[in-house]
């Protein structure tokens, strides 16, 4: 520390320079990051010093948590559901896994998760002491439902599927992964982080959620495709009193017992995810969403015409090459196969695009 404060005009000089070293969004096409709605950067600065960690002090905040899990649990044809807010798709996964793991206690636990799965697992899996079983995909990158049922045992704690997966934006077989949970009476969990909130504003979505009567409990992140501002993911369940099993007391506080995993958790970023739905509705979100389809399927197309080859169809907003050079300036992505990745985010408009295809001609000529 100082000894001596800094003046405030010399601190934000300091900031100041400090935030102009970062990247601005108009040439990252790498992320699952968007800038915040205006709506939503409005209401976070409204609930800036609110903390959910302590319930009582704050019932109106806590009220939009609620608000927040009823909408999105009614767009994931539960109005029933239980859930929390969490800091994004991590918590929930881990939190999740944590659940199933309560719900069946066995010796040696494990997990089913596809090999598209997010890095996150491992990190529940370490945290835990579960074994990963990791599940092949097919040629589309969907994981091959039949070979994780065959994964499947005894000491099985929960089957995971993927909504929107992480580097190539495809929707795994849901509907027969919860078959197979309901037949091998095993707890399903939908990392839907981020296709959750892309999937139900689709023109055909698919089933994914728990319309699916196999499925347990999905995450979703308001801070990805709900434009909000970090952190903010939210974990669902199918049945809220599975949260009982992670309770623990909280003598000094203003509940007597809860069952996040973090301690203070921020208000502001839960009001401005509600904030955003509530001003967008359906239509709104649908609007955005067919945006990013319609730019995506641009993107390929245009990269097609250069040379570059699209790796896979994706289901959301997530496009894959075989394409080795991107041109200066761009932050594009690889995935672990080595595709060059590009995240259609709502930053990403249609402007982007056509500047990001001439560039790229431009290098291929
Ligand atoms: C982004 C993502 C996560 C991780 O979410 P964080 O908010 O970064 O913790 C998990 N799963 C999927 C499918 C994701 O896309």
């Amino acid at each position: 520390m100082r000894e001596h404060g800094c003046p405030e005009e010399d601190l934000f000089s300091f900031l100041s320079s400090k935030r102009r070293e970062d990247l601005g969004y108009h040439k990252i096409l790498s992320s699952m990051c968007t800038p915040p709605h205006p709506i939503a950067a409005r209401a976070h600065a409204l609930f800036l010093e609110t903390n959910l960690g302590d319930p009582g002090l704050f019932p109106g905040t806590v009220a939009l948590e609620e608000l927040l899990v009823e909408r999105l649990g009614t767009l994931m044809h539960h109005p029933e559901a239980g859930g929390y807010a969490t800091s994004g798709g991590t918590e929930s996964n881990i939190q999740a896994l944590r659940i199933a793991k309560k719900l069946k206690p066995v010796s040696s636990p494990n997990i089913v998760v596809p090999a598209s799965g997010h890095f996150s697992f491992q990190k529940a899996c370490d945290i835990l002491g579960l074994e990963m079983r990791v599940a092949p995909l097919d040629a589309n990158f969907r994981v091959d439902a039949e070979a994780a049922g065959d994964l499947v045992d005894k000491n099985t704690v929960a089957l995971v599927g993927i909504v929107g997966t992480t580097e190539y934006g495809m929707i795994d077989p849901i509907a027969a992964l919860s078959d197979i949970a309901l037949d091998r009476d095993v707890f399903l969990h939908i990392d839907a982080a981020f296709g959750g909130l892309v999937v139900p504003f689709l023109d055909h979505p698919v089933p994914f959620d728990f319309e699916l009567p196999g499925v347990a409990s999905i995450s979703v992140d308001p801070h990805k495709m709900g434009m909000g501002t970090i952190p903010a993911g939210c974990l669902l369940v199918r049945d809220p009193s599975c949260f009982a099993s992670l309770n623990v007391e909280t003598p000094y506080l203003t509940v007597k017992r809860e069952c996040t995993l973090t301690g203070t958790r921020p208000g502001a970023s839960v009001a401005a995810a509600v904030a955003v739905l509530e001003y967008l509705g359906m239509d709104g979100m649908r609007a955005v969403v067919a945006g990013c389809m319609e730019n995506t399927r641009r993107l390929i197309e245009g990269m097609e015409t250069i040379g570059c080859q699209r790796a896979v169809s994706p289901d959301v907003n997530v496009a894959t090459f075989s394409c080795d050079r991107a041109p200066p300036g761009w932050r594009v992505s690889r995935t672990r196969a080595g595709h060059m990745r590009i995240v259609c985010m709502p930053h990403v408009t249609r402007d982007v695009i056509e500047a990001f295809l001439k560039e790229m001609g431009e290098i291929y000529a």
